[in-house]
C-alpha cells in the first residue's frame, strides 16, 4: 500500500468495512463476461505504443518494506519484493509491445532510504523529469484487519486530467480482476477508489509538494496481509497475471482515449 496513506486507510476504512461486511456477508462472484461484442473489438484500433513512455514505480524499498505477510510472527512476503517482481514483468510486457519504459527502482533499494515522504516525492519527481506519459505505481494492499482481501485501483479526481485518471483506473481495475480470475483466483472486486476521500495520499495528490504531471494510478491488486491473497501473491503465475492486468489496462486506455 501507499505508505503515507496507511494510517488513514486503517483509521477510516476499517469502519467502512464493518458496514460492508454486515450488508454483504458473502459474495458469490460471477464469471467475467466478454468485455465487448466482437464487432466492437474488431473496430477498436490497436494502441499506438511507439514513443509512449510508461513510468513504473514499484512501491517501497530498502528498510521500507511496505505491507507484509507474516506466518507465525515471521515475515515471509513483503510488498517491496513482490511489487518489484510484478513491475519487472510489466516492464517486459510493455517493451515487447513497443512502449518505452522507465522504473523508479530496479532493485530492493529505495530512492531516499529511511525517509518515506521524501522517497515518494522523489519517485514522482523522477517520472516528471522523464516527461513520462503515464505513471503506474505498483503496490499491494495491507490492513490490520487481516480478513480484508480483494483488488482495488486508486486514482485522483482532483486533477486537470481527472477523466483520464479515472479511465485508466477503471480499465486497469477491470483487467486486474479478470486476469486474476482467469489465472484461477476468484479475487474480490473492490472497485476503483478516488484519492480525494483519502486526502490525496497517492502518487498524484496535492499532499505532495510536486504532484505528477501525467495521468497516474496506484494499483493495489491484492492484500498481502490476508492469508488467502498472500498465498496467491507468492505464486509467479499470479504475479504474471497481475502484470498482465496492468498491461491490458494501459492498452485499453490507449485504445479508447485520445491520448
Ligand atoms: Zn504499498
Amino acid at each position: 500500500m501507499n505508505s503515507l496513506k496507511r494510517f488513514l486507510v486503517v483509521a477510516t476504512m476499517s469502519a467502512g468495512l464493518l458496514t460492508q461486511a454486515a450488508i454483504v456477508p458473502t459474495t458469490i462472484m460471477k464469471p467475467v463476461m466478454a468485455a465487448a461484442p466482437a464487432t466492437t473489438q474488431a473496430a477498436a484500433q490497436a494502441p499506438q505504443t511507439k514513443g509512449k513512455l510508461i513510468f513504473i514505480d514499484p512501491g517501497h524499498g530498502s528498510s521500507d518494506v511496505g505491507a507484509v505477510h507474516e506466518t507465525n510472527g515471521k515475515v515471509d512476503l513483503t510488498e517491496r519484493d513482490v511489487n518489484l517482481d510484478v513491475a519487472n514483468r510489466l516492464a517486459r510486457m510493455l517493451r515487447e509491445a513497443g512502449y518505452d519504459v522507465q522504473m523508479s527502482r530496479d532493485d530492493a533499494s529505495a530512492l531516499v532510504p529511511g525517509q518515506e515522504a521524501a522517497d515518494l516525492q522523489a519517485r514522482v519527481d523522477k517520472a516528471n523529469k522523464a516527461n513520462a506519459d503515464l505513471l503506474i505505481s505498483v503496490h499491494n494492499n495491507g490492513l490490520d484487519n487481516k480478513a480484508t482481501r480483494g483488488t482495488e485501483v486508486w486514482y485522483c479526481s482532483d486533477r486537470p486530467f481527472d477523466a483520464r485518471n479515472e479511465t485508466l483506473a477503471k480499465a486497469t481495475q477491470k483487467a486486474l480482476v479478470s486476469n486474476l480470475r482467469e489465472a484461477g483466483y476468484n479475487t474480490l472486486d473492490r472497485g476503483i477508489k478516488d484519492d480525494k476521500i483519502m486526502g490525496h495520499f497517492a502518487v498524484n495528490g496535492p499532499n505532495l509538494a510536486r504532484p505528477s504531471k501525467m495521468p497516474s494510478i496506484t494499483g493495489e491488486p491484492l492484500f498481502i496481509t490476508n492469508d488467502q491473497d498472500a498465498a496467491q501473491l507468492a505464486k509467479p503465475e499470479i504475479r504474471e497475471a497481475i502484470a498482465r492486468g496492468y498491461f491490458q489496462g494501459i492498452q485499453e486506455f490507449y485504445s479508447n482515449a485520445k491520448s
